[in-house]
């Protein structure tokens, strides 16, 4: 287990994130969704149980919810002053799970490998894969 800092753009917040081996590494989202709030071809996750998530500045973050593909709600954490969706819980999984944002790591943007895909159904027409790639999500 290692522990990960992460902050936002404007440095408002922090965090660490405690990451196990085999979850060292980014999954690649391409939904529809991800590009728009991220701006790019896909965004770089990690699903991890809320209690490996700790905000050590700037308290609780500011709430942006919306209705996922299942028809659950999806509600992102974003820092309030520079928008940087710091985790999202997806009421699908449950209370205790949440999917943070590795490429908010900088350790992770520096060494992380690509450990999967998903909704690869909505992937860019020129991205080349990269790592294991599911239509939607694994297979649970
Ligand atoms: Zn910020
Ligand atoms: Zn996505």
């Amino acid at each position: 287990m290692t522990t990960y800092e992460g902050k936002c753009h404007c440095g408002h917040h922090q965090w660490e994130v405690k990451l196990e081996q085999d979850q060292s590494k980014h999954i690649l989202c391409h939904c529809d969704t991800c590009k728009i709030l991220g701006g790019g071809a896909f965004t770089m996750n990690q699903i991890i149980p809320k209690s490996a998530l700790k905000i050590t500045k700037g308290g609780e973050p500011s709430n942006y919810k919306y209705k996922g593909d299942s028809g659950n709600s999806v509600n992102c954490s974003y820092c309030p002053k520079c928008t940087t969706h710091i985790y999202h819980h997806q009421e699908i999984m449950g209370p205790d799970t949440i999917v943070v944002r590795t490429s908010l790591l900088p350790e992770a943007r520096k060494n992380f490998d690509v450990g999967a895909e998903i909704y690869g159904k909505d992937k860019m027409k020129w991205e080349k894969e990269i790592g294991q790639t599911f239509e939607v999500l694994p297979p649970q």
